[in-house]
C-alpha cells in the first residue's frame, strides 16, 4: 500500500515536536465508561498550545523549511485554529507568516492570530476565492503555502496525537476522531495501524456535512454545500486528495452527530471532566459515548480536538437546555 504518509513520517514529526508541543494528558472517567459501556481514554488536545491539535501539523511542516524558505516565510488561508497554529509555529521558528482571513472573521480570532506576530490579509468571502488569493500571494511573495489539512507534513504532525495516546495507554480496540478535511484522522489512522494493529478507526462528521462519509461510500471525493453546523472546524465541503487516500485505506467507518448532541456533550465535558471543549472538539466524544454492542467492554480512544470557543458563546450553548 503506497500512502502519502507512513509511520516513519509520524515518528519523525514526534521527534521534531518533542519539547515544543505539549504532551497532552489522557483523561479517564467512570462516568464516561458507564455511559459508553466501554473503557474510554480521552486525548485532551484542547490543552495543546493554541488550544487545538493544529499546532502539531503546523510546527512539523514549518520545521522542514530550508533556509531560503524560512527567510521568505509561510502563508496560509484559514480563519480558525490552523491560522493561530501557523502564526505561533512561525514565531517560534523565527519566520514571517501571512494569514489570509475573511474580512468578517470573529475579532477574537483576528486578535489571537495577530498576537503571535503574523500579518493578516483580508478577503471578501462572498466574492473572492481564498485558495486562489493564497496561491497568488504565495507566488508574488515567494512564500510557502501550508494548507490546513491536505499536506503530508501537516497530516504526519497531527498523527502524533494518536501516537502519544497509544504509547501512553496501550493498544486500543477503537479510536474515534472528528473529521473536517481529514488531516487529523489520516495521521492518527497511520499511527494506530502501526502501534495498535486491528484498532478500528472511526471518523465522526457533523450530520449537516457528511462529505467524507459520502465520498468513502462512492469511492471518489464528493463536494457538498457549506454545512450549517455548530462544528465550525468541520465545515469542509470535500475531503483533501491526500487525506482521502489515507482515509480510504485506513478508516473503518464514518458516523455523524447532530448539533443537539454536540451541545449535550459540551455540557457533559464541562460538568464531568471539567473541560472546555469547542463544538467541533465534541464530535468524537459524542459518538463514542453512544453505546454500541460491538464495542462493549472494549478499550476506546477519543481525540478531543480543541477547546477554542468564545466563553460567552460557550455559556449560552451549555445553558440552553438541561
Ligand atoms: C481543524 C479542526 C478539526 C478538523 O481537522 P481536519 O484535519 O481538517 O480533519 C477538528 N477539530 C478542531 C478543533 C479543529 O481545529
Amino acid at each position: 500500500m503506497n500512502l502519502p504518509i507512513s509511520i516513519d513520517d509520524v515518528e519523525a514529526a514526534a521527534a521534531r515536536l518533542a519539547g515544543v508541543a505539549v504532551r497532552t494528558p489522557v483523561l479517564t472517567s467512570e462516568a464516561a465508561d458507564a455511559m459508553a459501556g466501554a473503557r474510554v481514554f480521552f486525548k485532551c488536545e484542547n490543552l495543546q498550545r493554541i488550544g487545538a491539535f493544529k499546532f502539531r501539523g503546523a510546527f512539523n511542516a514549518l520545521s522542514r523549511f530550508n533556509e531560503a524558505a524560512r527567510r521568505t516565510g509561510v502563508i496560509t488561508y484559514s480563519s480558525g485554529n490552523h491560522a493561530q497554529a501557523i502564526a505561533l509555529a512561525a514565531r517560534l521558528l523565527d519566520m514571517p507568516a501571512l494569514i489570509v482571513m475573511p474580512a468578517d472573521a470573529p475579532s477574537i480570532k483576528i486578535a489571537a492570530t495577530r498576537s503571535h506576530g503574523a500579518k493578516i490579509v483580508f478577503y471578501d468571502r462572498y466574492t473572492e476565492d481564498r485558495e486562489a488569493l493564497g496561491s497568488r500571494l504565495a507566488a508574488e511573495r515567494q512564500m510557502t503555502l501550508i494548507p490546513p489539512y491536505d499536506h503530508s507534513d501537516v497530516m504526519a504532525g497531527q498523527g502524533t496525537a494518536a501516537l502519544e495516546l497509544i504509547d501512553d495507554v496501550g493498544p486500543l480496540d477503537a479510536l474515534f476522531v472528528c473529521v473536517g478535511g481529514g488531516g487529523l484522522i489520516s495521521g492518527c489512522a497511520v499511527a494506530a495501524a502501526a502501534r495498535s494493529p486491528g484498532c478500528r478507526v472511526i471518523g465522526v462528521e457533523p450530520q449537516a456535512g457528511d462529505d467524507v462519509r459520502q465520498s468513502l461510500a462512492r469511492g471518489e471525493r464528493v463536494r457538498i454545500a457549506v454545512p450549517q453546523t455548530l462544528a465550525d472546524g468541520a465545515q469542509t465541503q470535500s475531503p483533501g486528495e491526500l487525506t482521502f487516500a489515507v482515509m480510504r485505506a485506513l478508516v473503518a467507518e464514518v458516523v455523524t452527530v447532530d448539533d443537539a448532541a454536540l451541545i449535550g456533550t459540551m455540557r457533559w465535558m464541562a460538568e464531568q471532566l471539567k473541560l472546555v471543549v469547542e463544538p467541533t472538539g465534541c464530535l468524537a466524544a459524542a459518538a463514542a459515548l453512544t453505546p454500541r454492542p460491538e464495542l462493549a467492554g472494549q478499550r476506546i480512544g477519543v481525540v478531543l480536538s480543541g477547546g477554542n470557543v468564545d466563553l460567552a458563546r460557550f455559556a449560552t450553548l451549555v445553558g440552553t437546555q438541561s
